[in-house]
């Protein structure tokens, strides 16, 4: 029988719908979808999909169950190597990873690995909220404390795989809510907030405490929680703090770090200003500066909040944005106005402080640099001026400075990331580390990847000590 060489396209909301709600865009795969593009897997005896996935989820095996309609099975192989499937299979980046190397693709289209995970994942949510199901932790360590700082993907599978093992596991949040960049970054029409407080549900049914509104290194520090009787520390505290260019105008009203945007909107709901006490700017000509997720996300945040125009100014071309392809092509359908090989200058204000133009110059790109990437060069004489009344950047964060400062003898590196070995040790005993916090911004997957491999170590670390 032939081989359908294009994949199952996934039902989406119109752009025309779409960037007038929050509603999430792509609608998933129903049963029929799922099968139809598992049904294209080749079954390959070399598997390169499975080497392409960070944590190695065996996928032609997934596939195969599912093809079997055993959605049970198949929800399970996923979840031996990847405890928060409803999240990455909305937001990892597939293009790049598992499915840059499905052999599919050299035949047409590769499989929609990821649609397929978020499918069963989805269904095997529903019947695990109906059921009430989280399987209760074993009872093999019970009483032994361990702590984890920050409640993103990497704190969160690093506490579910200690409260599978037993432990007792305490997470401290700085935040009123949980859920870390899943929440406050990753917007509801990418990644609904829903599904994520449905995963903390679950993981409080296997017994996780979480503790919110306890930024470590404040009224608690690391010190102080082995004082308490924690055996282990996991520090999770991911990248927060934003990047900036350093150009002038950077202070004036209206310019924001995509951070305090996005956290504004995600988290303290601004855009119900005044039902809430939390206002944002709802600029009508509005600049985001950068090319990858961040950028996209704020740009199309704008853009719901009701801009007329929204101009992405990213210095290299389009070949070189970080950002998801899929996503970029979303902002494009959506009405973005991509501005590539352009940096800004400087922003000019009014008299009042405002922001009222953005000086941008345009660029071409010359010798690859450190990353291999082309570097953006200033084209002289090229300069120019937009009208805008709001600049949000997106150009980066690195880790926030707190534990650091706050911790004797924790490693730290140039940028301010946790210094952690493979498994997540660091420098001080009982103290581990991982996701953006120890890589510097990364993805979902590389933190929970993380947590896990920490949550390993963790576990002979306490045996060992016992
Ligand atoms: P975080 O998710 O940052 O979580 C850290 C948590 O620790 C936060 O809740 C923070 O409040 C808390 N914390 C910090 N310091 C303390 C302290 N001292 N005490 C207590 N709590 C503390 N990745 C993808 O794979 N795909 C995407 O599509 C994608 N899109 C993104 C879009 C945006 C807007 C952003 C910002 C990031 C995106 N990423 C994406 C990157 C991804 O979200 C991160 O790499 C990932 O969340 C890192 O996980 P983490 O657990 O290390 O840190
Ligand atoms: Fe299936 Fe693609 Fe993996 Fe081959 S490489 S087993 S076709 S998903």
């Amino acid at each position: 029988m032939a081989v359908e060489k294009k994949a199952i396209p996934m039902r989406e909301q119109s752009a025309q719908e779409r960037i007038k709600n929050f509603n999430e865009v792509p609608l998933g795969y129903n049963e029929n979808e799922a099968l139809q593009e598992a049904a294209r897997c080749m079954q390959c005896p070399k598997k390169p999909c499975v080497e392409g996935c960070p944590v190695h989820i065996d996928i032609p095996a997934f596939i195969k169950a599912l093809k079997e309609k055993n959605f049970q099975k198949a929800i399970d192989i996923v979840h031996d190597s990847d405890s928060l499937p409803c999240i990455t299979g909305r937001v990892c980046p597939q293009e790049e990873q598992c499915q840059a190397v499905c052999v599919m693709k050299k035949l047409g289209e590769p499989i929609s690995i990821g649609r397929l995970e978020r499918f069963l994942a989805d269904r095997d949510l529903d019947r695990r909220i109906k059921n009430n199901a989280g399987s209760r932790p074993s009872s093999a360590a019970r009483g032994l404390k361990v702590a984890v700082v920050g409640s993103g993907p990497a704190g969160l599978t690093c506490a579910a795989e200690l409260a599978k093992k037993g432990y007792d596991v305490t997470v401290f949040e700085g935040y009123h809510k949980l859920g870390g960049v899943l929440v406050y970054g990753i917007p509801e029409f990418r990644l609904p907030k829903a599904i994520v407080a449905a995963e903390i549900d679950l993981l409080q049914e296997l017994g996780v405490r979480f503790v919110t509104n306890a930024l470590i290194g404040r009224a608690l520090t690391i010190e102080d929680l082995f004082k308490e009787g924690f055996k282990a520390i996991f520090v999770g505290s991911g990248a927060g703090l934003p990047n900036f260019m350093g150009i002038p105008g950077e202070n004036l009203i209206g310019v924001y770090s995509a951070n305090e945007f996005l956290t504004r909107v995600n988290l303290m709901k601004a855009y119900t200003f005044p039902e809430v006490d939390t206002p944002v700017k709802r600029g009508k000509f509005v600049a985001v500066v950068g090319g990858g997720n961040v950028a996209m996300d704020s740009a199309r945040t704008a853009l719901r909040l009701g801009a007329e125009k929204v101009y992405l100014i990213y210095r290299r071309s389009e070949k070189e944005m970080p950002a998801r392809e899929e996503e970029i092509i979303r902002a494009r359908e959506e009405g973005i106005d991509f501005r590539l090989l352009t940096n800004p200058l400087r922003y000019i204000g009014d008299e009042k402080g405002f922001i009222k133009q953005v000086e941008c110059i345009k660029m071409e790109l010359g010798e690859p640099d450190a990353s291999g990437r082309r570097s953006p060069v200033p084209l002289k004489g090229s300069e120019f001026i937009l009208d805008i009344d709001e600049a949000i950047v997106a150009i980066g964060n690195t880790p926030n400075p707190i534990i650091a400062r706050t911790t004797a003898g924790l490693k730290i590196k140039r940028k301010g990331e946790i210094e952690a070995d493979d498994d997540g040790k660091t420098s001080l005993p009982g103290v581990f580390a991982g996701g953006d916090a120890v890589t510097g911004a990364a993805t979902v997957i590389t933190a929970m990847g993380a947590g896990r491999k920490a949550a390993a170590a963790i576990d002979a670390y306490v045996k060992q000590k016992a």
